[in-house]
């Protein structure tokens, strides 16, 4: 058994100083990422780790994809892994050995459960497309009930959770400070370029306000 072995699965063992179990700050690394990938072993026994969006209400994560996805077939029966990063800036260090990564990073386990009920996956995707963009829900046409249909939501509760963070700059070796050897960070952010509207836009459709105080936000 390795030493380990006998600790919840969840508890970070590598630079442990970096692990933060408060579930707000778990919650809040998921509302700032797009995209998670769940792991889940598959019917043939191998493990797969796919990406798709994720949307967090409270304390429970939303999954939501095709009805048909092997995915979300598989991982409604399946105990899964779940993880999630936000890559904050690139830390470059005087040697290559401590060149690293700003991040923030969730690792989350459990069995997520498919909503079967209309009103529970309408909840669900109201939560996904506000998160993509915030207004869109009441502004775009709301699922018919052939479209709920083909449409997986999965919920888990987020529980056994942990985030892993770094911040700040390079840590050299004591007498790797001596060199004449640039170091420091470059931070990393997504930004929103110029909305391009569709080919098919009827005439006189407006660009709706909440598309540009998005952009305007994260220029
Ligand atoms: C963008 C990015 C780049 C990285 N690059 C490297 C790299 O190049 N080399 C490297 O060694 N490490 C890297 N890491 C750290 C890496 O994610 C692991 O934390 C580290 O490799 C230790 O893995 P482990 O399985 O031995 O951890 P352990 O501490 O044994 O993991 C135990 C448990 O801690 C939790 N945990 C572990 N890592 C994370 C995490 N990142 N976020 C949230 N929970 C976590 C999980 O629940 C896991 O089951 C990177 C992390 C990020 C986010």
């Amino acid at each position: 058994m390795s030493p380990a072995a006998d600790k919840p699965r969840h508890r970070v063992s590598r630079v442990p100083d970096r692990a933060d179990y408060d579930l707000e700050t778990v919650g809040e690394i998921l509302d700032a990422t797009t995209v998670c990938h769940v792991a889940v072993i598959d019917d043939r026994g191998f493990p797969v780790s796919i990406p798709t969006l994720h949307a967090r209400v409270g304390s429970t994560l939303f999954l939501h994809g095709s009805s048909a996805s092997r995915l979300f077939r598989t991982a409604a029966r399946r105990e899964v892994c779940i993880s999630a990063t936000a890559v904050d800036g690139l830390v470059l260090a005087r040697s290559v050995f401590h060149h690293s990564v700003n991040y923030r990073s969730v690792v989350l386990f459990g069995s997520p459960e498919a909503i079967e009920d209309e009103d529970g996956k309408n909840e669900a995707l109201r939560a996904f497309t506000e998160k993509l963009i915030p207004g869109r829900w009441e502004d775009a046409r709301q699922p018919a009930p052939q479209e709920l249909k083909a449409t997986a939501v999965l919920r888990m509760p987020i529980d056994e959770a942990t985030a892993k963070v770094r911040t700040g700059g390079a840590v050299d070796e004591p007498e790797d400070y001596e060199l004449p050897i640039w170091a420091g960070t470059v931070p990393l952010r997504t930004v929103a370029g110029e909305p391009i509207p569709d080919d098919r836009l009827l005439d006189g459709v407006a660009e709706p306000g909440y598309v540009g105080e998005y952009r305007d936000a994260r220029s």
